[in-house]
């Protein structure tokens, strides 16, 4: 068989709105670099999320307190987080360092580093959209309104929220009725709100055309349909990886594959405990009156966004690994939950249905710079449910980590070695 060979500075390997956050950045700073993506740019997680910016949701998937919840959540497979139980060992192994992650001291740390990371990437979001000739992705700054049906509910909130208040994000107390005037899509039981006013959203899957044509003019190089199979090193670095297209081979290399990264980064001799969790979005016709900025279900644990002339639905998260099938009553556990509060129509109407994985660490914070054990193998993933929401940051920093500066940003929390991922 013939194999062709390609030569760079960095090869990224994933072509998810996290790959091409860093390919941008390093691109900037000189370096050539191609993304390797197997299948098409954006086409995974990066795809259908809820396309929310929101700084106040910049938070660690494991907190404090969460045994308990997640005990219940096992059992119900209608919860917004449900772990079907199996005789898994790679879960069972997650789920125990997922519980003893849920400390204070480190969830604060994680939490001010990531709602950072996401109130750099924000700006960045807004400065791209406002770039002559950037590709519209719906880009808009009306703020994120948080809705509570029970005291308990908004009581949590709002120690979460005087918590990020104090990593910049300001929010405002709102009651039943300043929601219902304020937001008349919204109705039912509720009893106030909490209105994060500089959070924003977009169009998920514009919004990563958009990136990728800002990489693409700053000399990446995107290649599409090149699956990434194995890798040529020895015991202290890469050489080069191969693909499905013949070997490529780079001064560093970062990984950059999603909820795929643990089974790749095996075959790269490096250990990530990540894991898919599965989520799911709807888009359906636009809702009369239509919301004026982005809802969260609170306690249905679902993510509103209006866009133009739809609404995308988004919720549940499901530890699955690398399963996408469609859990249909997880689906309708979502629609059912929303028409609780939003006057959806019946029937739907016309539906788009997407699913993606979510790559989520056991400590819930995203893996940010060199892989242990490997000099020039570099990790960017683990992003949970805030990809989108912190990737412009992710790329600053990794790129920042790669050329030895002093970091803009707290790079602790983020450390690769942090579960000794060595080969
Ligand atoms: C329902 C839902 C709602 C969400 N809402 C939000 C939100 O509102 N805001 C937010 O910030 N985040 C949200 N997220 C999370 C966000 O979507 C993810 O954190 C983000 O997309 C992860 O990006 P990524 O680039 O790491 O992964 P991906 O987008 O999955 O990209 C990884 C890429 O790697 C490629 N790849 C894998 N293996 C190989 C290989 N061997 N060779 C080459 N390429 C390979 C894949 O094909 C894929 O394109 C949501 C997720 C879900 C499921």
């Amino acid at each position: 068989m013939h194999e062709q060979s390609r030569q760079t500075d960095v090869a990224v390997i994933g072509g998810g709105v996290v790959g091409l956050a860093c390919a941008l950045e390093l691109a900037r700073e000189g370096a050539s670099v191609c993304v390797l993506e197997r299948d098409r740019i954006g086409g995974a997680c990066s795809y259908g999320n809820a396309g929310w910016l929101t700084p106040s949701m910049a938070l660690p998937l494991a907190r404090p307190g969460q045994i308990h919840k997640v005990m219940r959540w096992l059992l119900d497979p209608e919860s917004p987080f449900y772990i079907r139980p199996r005789a898994d060992p790679a879960l069972v192994a997650w789920l125990f360092r997922f519980l003893t992650a849920s400390r204070r001291g480190p969830f604060e740390r994680g939490a001010a580093a990531l709602v950072a990371l996401s109130r750099f990437s924000v700006d960045a979001w807004e400065q791209l959209a406002r770039t002559p000739g950037s590709e519209p992705f719906g880009f808009a700054r009306n703020g994120l309104l948080s809705i509570y049906e029970t005291p308990r509910g908004i009581e949590v909130a709002r120690s979460t929220a005087a918590l990020t208040e104090r990593f910049g994000v300001p929010f405002e107390s709102w009651t039943a009725d300043e929601v219902r005037e304020r937001e008349p899509a919204v109705r039912g039981s509720q009893i106030g709100g909490l209105f994060f006013p500089q959070d924003a959203h977009c169009e998920p899957y514009p919004a990563v055309r958009a990136l990728a044509a800002s990489a693409k003019d700053a000399g990446v190089d995107l290649v599409e349909n090149v699956e990434v199979l194995g890798v040529d090193r020895n015991s202290s670095s890469l050489h080069a990886v191969r693909t499905t297209h013949g070997r490529v081979s780079a001064k560093d290399y970062v990984l950059a594959a999603g909820a795929w990264s643990g089974s790749l980064g095996r075959r790269l001799g490096v250990r990530i405990p990540v894991l898919g969790a599965k989520g799911y979005s709807l888009v359906v016709p636009p809702l009369r009156p239509h919301p004026r900025r982005s809802l969260y279900l609170a306690e249905r644990k679902i993510a509103v966004n209006p866009h133009a002339d739809s609404l995308r639905i988004s919720g549940t998260l499901e530890l699955v690994g690398e399963d996408l099938s469609i859990n249909w009553r997880r689906l309708e556990a979502i629609v059912k939950g929303a028409r609780g509060i939003l006057a959806l129509g019946e029937p739907l109407g016309e539906t788009q249905i997407w699913r993606g994985l979510r790559p989520c660490m056991p400590d819930g914070m995203p893996v940010i710079g060199r892989a242990r054990g490997c000099r020039n193998l570099w990790l960017a993933t683990g992003h949970q449910m805030t990809g989108l929401k912190t990737a412009p940051g992710t790329g600053r920093l990794l790129a920042e980590l790669m050329s030895g500066r002093t970091p803009s940003f707290d790079a602790a929390p983020f450390r690769a070695d942090r579960f000794g991922n060595g080969s």
